[in-house]
Formats: C-alpha cells, structure tokens, sequence
C-alpha cells in the first residue's frame, strides 16, 4: 500500500536487515535516506537499484512537502537514514510528523538499533532504562546534564563519538561516582566489536590502557542508582512491626 516506509538498516553488518525490509526496498518508488551514498552502497550490495531522495537534518521540511506530493499519487517511499533506526537520534521525526498530519500513512519496518543492541549484550540487570543519546558537546551543559541524571534508578543510555569518549567517561565518574557500572559497547557488529563491563572508577584506566580502545563508535550505559535503604518498602514494614511492639 501507498505509505511512508520508515525503516532501519544495519549498524555494522550489512546483514543485520529484515527480509521485509529487503523485500520493501525492492519495491519502493523512491528512498528517501539521509546520505545518498551511503545508501546507494548498501542498495548495490543486495542488488537493488531504486531512484533517492536526499533527506537530511537542513531539508527535512522541504523533503517533507515533496514526499507528501509522492505519497497523495499513491507511492510507496522508504525513509532510511545512514545507520540503524531513523528518527532515533537520526533525522527523520519532522517527515513522519508531517506525512501524518497529512493523513497519510506512516508504516514501520523494525531492526537494528545501537541502543538496544548494546542493552541486550550489556550483562546489565537494571529493568528499566532511559535513553539519553548525545549529551550537549559543551562541557558545563553536559555537566549539568549528567549530574541531573545522578539520582535516576534505570540504566541510562547514552551515544557517543569516539573524539570525546575519554571526556565523557571522565565527566560520568565526577557525576556517578566510582560504584557503578560502565558498560563501553564499542563497533557493535563491526570486525572489532568490544562489550567491556566494569566498575566506573576503573573505566578511564582501562580506556587509556590501550587506544584502540577509545576508537569507533560507542554506546555507554551506565547502572541505575541504588535504590537507598530507607527507601525500602521492607525497613517500613519491619520499622512499623517495632513501633507497635514499643509499650
Ligand atoms: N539511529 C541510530 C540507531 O538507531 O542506533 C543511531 C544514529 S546516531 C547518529 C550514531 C551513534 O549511534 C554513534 O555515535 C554511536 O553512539 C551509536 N552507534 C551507531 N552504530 C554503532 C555501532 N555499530 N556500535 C556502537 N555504537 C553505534
């Protein structure tokens, strides 16, 4: 059916695509991506040759306005962007907002989101997490930023480029101090694939022990707060016991 495909390609290994979202690309009428080479490799890699349409973060508007044109002649468009799931921060939110406030239809293929990979990998036993993504490249905003987050019980995901991981980790430990865990997912997919798990406090000693270590693309999650003892449901219910106990 005519619609707005948004769908996620690999963030490393070209296979990491669904068969639907092959099968989607075959048939598209045009893609719209976010870097038409990119996207023109990974099409030539499968065998497939569709018409592109460059959709990035300075166009999105006007993308917006010629898809919408597209999708009102009833054709199918696949939105893309260079890695893993578009609109996750990725451009693509303001085309999916304005092809449904067209009353179009906006249909989603699922697939590889770094984010998510490195979660199911990171040996972390958190139940629940907060995506943050990119923390402000200035240093007193991220500070800011980081220390806001100091208290929050989930697991707190974050992206990073590889020029400031030391910086990063380093401003982590001031906030969160040395207790929690760090997880460093490193070219997750990619020939050097690395999960490190360890203790904050000892995260920039392991960065700085070899810097092959600090390069490629990263995902850090970092362990939720303890809860506090006396936030504890049970230290109520024992301390309640005691009083009724008192004379
Ligand atoms: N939309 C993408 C997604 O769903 O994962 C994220 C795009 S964002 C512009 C790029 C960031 O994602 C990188 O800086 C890095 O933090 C993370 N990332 C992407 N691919 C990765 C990989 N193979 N290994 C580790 N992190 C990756």
């Amino acid at each position: 059916v005519s619609a707005l495909y948004v769908l996620a390609t690999p963030i490393g290994n070209v296979c990491d695509i669904s068969l639907r979202g092959l099968h989607l690309l075959g048939i598209a009428d045009a893609v719209a991506c976010e870097d038409t080479r990119n996207t023109s490799q990974l099409l030539q890699r499968y065998g497939i040759s569709r018409p592109l349409i460059a959709a990035h973060q300075h166009n999105e508007r006007e993308v917006a306005d010629k898809i919408i044109a597209r999708l009102q002649q009833g054709e199918r468009i696949a939105l893309v962007s260079d890695a893993g799931t578009p609109a996750v921060s990725d451009p693509g939110a303001r085309v999916v907002q304005a092809v449904q406030a067209a009353g179009l239809q906006v249909i989603p293929l699922p697939g590889a989101s770094a984010a998510i990979t490195a979660l199911s990998a990171s040996g972390l036993t958190d139940e629940r997490f907060q995506f943050i993504g990119f923390l402000p490249s200035k240093a007193r905003q991220r500070d800011t930023e980081l220390q806001a987050l100091a208290a929050a019980q989930t697991a707190l995901v974050f992206y990073e480029a590889p020029h400031r991981i030391i910086d990063t980790v380093d401003a982590m430990l001031q906030a969160f101090g040395p207790q929690r865990q760090i997880v460093l997912a490193r070219e997750l997919t990619k020939l050097f694939e690395s999960i490190h798990r360890c203790a904050l406090g000892d995260a920039p000693g392991w960065l700085a022990a070899d810097t092959n270590r600090q390069r490629g693309e990263f995902v850090i999650l970092i362990q939720g707060a303890p809860v506090a003892e006396g936030d504890s449901a049970d230290s109520d219910r024992i301390l309640k016991i005691l009083m009724e106990e008192l004379p």
